[in-house]
């Protein structure tokens, strides 16, 4: 392919030609420019630059790719390349003066593509918002402005009423720009009679970028003992790379602190990220970051649409956000006056993305503080393994916030044995009393379950058939009001049969319990109570969440029956009782972390109790009330409960004391997997010895789902470079395998999930 360089200046006598044409060679051959392109593949691109200035790494270029044209990003230059000549292309545009990705963002992206062994250009697609993918123009929409520079030389005319208002409302602004929309309001013609001001030179258009301000409507409190303590400890840090762990329990707090330290970094002259795993599930977080940042206060989260995340993005990359609040994605934005990150709930899985590029949002926003030299304060009232573990380690300094703040009292955990207890739908007796109490005394009830739908399975009793998935190993949980089973892994739906599918027989019985058949069933045995269900189906419309989440903080629902999505942060002044009815599920997991997690929601849960005067109470029901698991957690509260869960992992060398990858496969054949992974083994063989093992393959704890076969290699090593090297060498190895083409592959370095 020809270069398009420019060559309109080129002088075409003999003498010249020769000089020109080796003087253009020169430049051409001089620098050529690594591009990153979205696509599976490991490298970078060489293309010839359009122009001999160079483009700035951190910029984006349209190229041809194949037959297609794709929006690349320049990732570095060389002075030679692989490529011959007579294959190698040129840029069609460059598409940016300034970079997208600023030096240091781009570094630590090319870091995290090696470090999650995820090719760079997908690494750097990711990191942009959709429409820059797109080749969209990366600006802030600007709004007209005015601004008065001195009085005119030609007299008004006083006569014009329109003219002088509009002088007068830019005279008054003393020189700052006045916008469009407030001068329009002096007149329907306001544009007419403003062009003589301009022509004479008294004031001057000038466009800015349009940038949200808050202002903050709520005084900050007094804060508690260790709440100073911690925002002092914090502020000792600015300007330098320093991890906290702010370890506080439920409502002692922690959101207090981080406003406060917000509001110090906001003196500084310097931007806050506050990464939090799902904003849309906690609007009344966002709204108390409004009420108390004076600012521009940009969000970033799935509910916005493509313009909205491309302005917001835009907001932040350039410097004008002082307080960027988003969930995980937000972690990879551009923030040139970075002075602190805030990443709420550290220890939630959310955080970490599960396809694709698979990074870990806390673990990146770590190196990133490191790099931009800021401290980063990681909340949570149950932290994860691997943060309590970096405190002992020394890694992180540890800020605790014992009590809740408010004067609430923390609340009364109790186990329920519900062994040889007659159980109504699934609650026992001791629960529904105790629910009937705190409800005639006013107060509000939780009851969580961490399933919606009605039951989890529908079974013959005559043939012993179940409803299961055509296209998961997994039974499809009937939704009892729509007459539905739905598959909860892969979404497939079929109506809810009157009969057996196999047998006809009508003798079909509801196996287990859903958020569904809860709430029925406490409908009935407390009929004149409001009752409010919050899980994924009943806050799928817009605006359903808001409405079921007021109803739950006024106190007009007093029943509240709800999924996970009821352990979110929330703040429901009236709760005194929270029942937890399936803990056991997280004691028998198949996964490495499934202890871990079933504390954490527990605890999560059990939070919601008691915020404010009166105390809490938390039942939890059992049919395993000796497992001392189970027992530490709910006598000895949650340090102890991972101190003895962290002596396990440690034993088995499992996270956090040991470094693990998943390398996973999955095709529509079950052969495949199988086959590609024997040879990912195979070559592993070289690696394999005291510390590295691998694990597998196996097949996934759920073989088949949506329609594919899934199996797994689980690699784990003590030392994390052994196992990084490792990675980058199977990688290398996988993309020359044919048969890595009959599967779909990923590596997962440090999951979250085996499943
Ligand atoms: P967390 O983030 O740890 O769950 P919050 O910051 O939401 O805790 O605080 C729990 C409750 O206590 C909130 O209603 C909050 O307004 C209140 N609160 C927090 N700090 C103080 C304080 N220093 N003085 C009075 N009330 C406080
Ligand atoms: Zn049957
Ligand atoms: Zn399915």
């Amino acid at each position: 392919m020809r270069s398009t360089a420019p060559i309109s200046s080129y002088d075409a006598t003999p003498a010249n030609r020769f000089w020109q044409t080796w003087a253009l060679e020169l430049t051409l051959t001089d620098t050529f420019l690594q591009v990153a392109i979205p696509t599976p593949l490991y490298q970078c691109f060489d293309y010839r630059p359009r122009c001999k200035e160079g483009v700035a790494n951190g910029c984006r270029v349209l190229v041809p790719f194949g037959r297609r044209q794709v929006v690349a990003v320049v990732v570095g230059t060389a002075s030679t390349t692989d490529v011959p000549a007579n294959k190698l292309r040129s840029v069609l545009k460059v598409l940016d003066e300034v970079p997208v990705l600023p030096p240091d963002l781009l570094e630590l992206l090319q870091w995290a593509s090696r470090y999650y062994h995820h090719p760079i250009g997908d690494v750097l697609a990711s990191a942009l918002p959709v429409l820059l993918r797109r080749a969209a123009v990366a600006e802030v929409p600007r709004v007209e402005c005015y601004r008065w520079l001195r009085a005119p030389l030609k007299p008004v005319n006083t006569r014009a009423r329109v003219q002088a208002d509009l002088l007068q409302r830019l005279a008054a602004a003393s020189g700052d720009p006045v916008d469009a929309q407030s001068l329009s309001s002096v007149s329907r013609g306001w544009r007419k009679s403003l062009q003589p001001l301009l022509d004479d030179g008294a004031i001057e258009r000038q466009d800015l970028d349009a940038l949200p301000k808050n202002v903050a409507t709520d005084t900050p409190p007094v804060l508690l003992d260790e709440q100073a303590i911690a925002v002092l400890a914090v502020a000792k840090t600015y300007g330098s790379f320093q991890p906290f762990l702010l370890n506080g329990v439920t409502g002692s707090g922690k959101t207090e602190v981080y406003l406060q330290c917000i509001d110090a970094v906001l003196a500084r002259g310097e931007q806050v990220l506050i990464l939090v795993p799902e904003i849309s599930l906690t609007p009344q977080l966002m709204q108390r970051f409004q009420r108390r940042v004076s600012g521009c206060l940009v969000s970033l989260h799935s509910g916005l649409n493509n313009t909205e995340r491309l302005q917001n993005w835009m907001i932040a990359a350039k410097g004008h956000a002082d307080v960027v609040i988003g969930t995980r994605s937000a972690a990879l934005v551009p923030l040139p006056r970075l002075g602190l990150i805030v990443v709420d709930e550290e220890h939630d899985g959310s955080l970490k993305q599960q396809d694709g590029f698979r990074y870990h949002a806390r673990d990146f926003a770590l190196m990133r503080a490191r790099k931009q030299a800021c401290p980063i304060l990681l909340g949570s009232a149950t932290p994860s393994f691997e943060s309590l573990n970096n405190v002992s380690a020394g890694r992180y300094q540890e800020l605790m916030l014992s009590i809740r703040a408010g004067g609430a009292q923390a609340p009364k955990l109790a186990l329920l044995d519900i062994r040889r207890q007659k159980l109504f739908e699934g609650v026992s007796e001791p629960l529904l009393s105790a629910i009937g109490k705190h409800l005639s005394a006013g107060n509000q009830a939780l009851v969580f379950i961490n399933r919606r739908g009605f039951a989890p399975t529908l079974l013959c009793n005559d043939c012993g058939a179940s409803s299961t998935c055509q296209r998961c190993d997994a039974h499809m949980t009937v939704h009892a009001k729509r007459r539905q089973l739905r598959c909860h892994h892969c979404g497939a739906e079929r109506p809810q049969p009157s009969q057996c599918e196999t047998c006809q027989s009508d003798a079909l019985d509801f196996i287990g319990f859903g958020t569904e058949r809860i709430s029925a069933a406490l409908q009935e045995r407390f009929p004149d109570v409001t009752m409010a269900r919050i899980d994924r189906d009943t806050t799928r419309r817009k605006g359903a969440l808001e409405a079921q989440l007021h109803a739950a903080t006024s106190g007009e629902a007093q029943l509240l029956v709800g999924t996970q999505m009821l352990a979110k942060g929330h703040h429901f002044p009236g709760v005194t009782l929270v029942g937890i009815l399936d803990a056991d599920r997280g004691l028998f997991g198949t996964d490495f972390r499934s202890l871990e997690h079933m504390g954490q929601l527990v605890l999560q849960v059990a939070g919601r109790a008691g915020r404010e005067v009166k105390q809490g109470e938390v039942l939890i029901q059992t049919r395993n009330p000796d497992n001392p698991m189970l027992q530490t957690l709910v006598r000895e509260g949650y340090a102890a409960f991972a101190d003895a869960a962290l002596t396990e992992r440690k034993v088995a060398m499992l996270p956090p004391y040991a470094f693990v990858a998943l390398v996973r496969a999955e095709a529509t054949d079950a052969t495949a997997p199988r086959v590609f992974l024997d040879r990912v083994i195979q070559e592993l063989s070289n690696w394999q010895g005291p510390d590295l093992m691998t694990l597998g393959p196996a097949p996934a704890p759920m073989e088949r789902l949506g329609g594919r076969y899934r199996a797994q290699v689980l690699i784990q090593s003590e030392r994390r470079a052994r196992l990084n090297a490792c990675l980058k060498d199977l990688t290398g190895f996988i993309d020359s395998l044919p048969e890595a083409r009959r599967t779909r592959w990923s590596i997962d370095v440090d999951p979250v999930d085996l499943f």
